[in-house]
């Protein structure tokens, strides 16, 4: 992965304002849709907009094909929408990632389409960043930091801030939070 020299400083920055700006401390819960909403998005479940049948179907074909995406019309405020059969952690993580988009005024330009249905998405240098800085709004390093100085473990951690443990482990290695409590 090659990010841009000082994005990783920037998304961690951006984390820290929006915390502040949410009034979260650091052992409070960052929440995927509340953030959304937050920075002026609309959040919604696909199946408002498609019968829950036809997500089970695309769900069953290919199970990672839907987990979000986000609609910008003119005039209106962006409406990000979720996959309702994806567990919660994995839904925090992709209304995050979504929400990471909007925080960095990302274009949505490619159209991708996934059984018969046609999402816009960002060039791969945009989601890469987009992750990066949804692993930082949902676990930035000072969370994290508050977090293993009490000595939770990684299942605790993900645990109280519904977040994937392949996410929490993430967030310890490339923060370099592991390196920092081993002894
Ligand atoms: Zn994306």
């Amino acid at each position: 992965m090659a990010l841009r020299r000082g994005f990783k400083a920037e998304a961690e920055r951006i984390a820290t304002e929006t915390w502040e700006a949410m009034n979260l401390e650091p052992g409070d819960r960052m929440d995927g849709v509340a953030l959304a909403k937050h920075l002026g998005c609309s959040v919604h479940s696909a199946s408002e907009l498609v019968d829950i049948r036809d997500l089970q179907r695309l769900y069953d074909l290919q199970k990672n094909a839907f987990f979000a995406c986000t609609f910008k019309f003119a005039g209106k405020r962006p409406a990000v929408v979720y996959n309702p059969l994806m567990d919660e952690p994995r839904r925090n993580s992709d209304v995050a990632h979504e929400a990471a988009h909007l925080c960095l005024d990302h274009q949505l330009s490619r159209l991708k389409r996934v059984g018969g249905v046609a999402f816009l998405s960002c060039d791969k240098t945009q989601e890469e960043e987009a992750s990066w800085l949804a692993g930082c709004l949902l676990l930035p390093r000072f969370a994290l930091m508050h977090d293993l100085k009490r000595r939770l473990s990684q299942k605790n951690i993900s645990e109280k801030r519904v977040l994937s443990t392949d996410m929490v482990a993430y967030r310890i290695r490339v923060t370099g939070a592991a390196r920092q409590f081993r002894s």
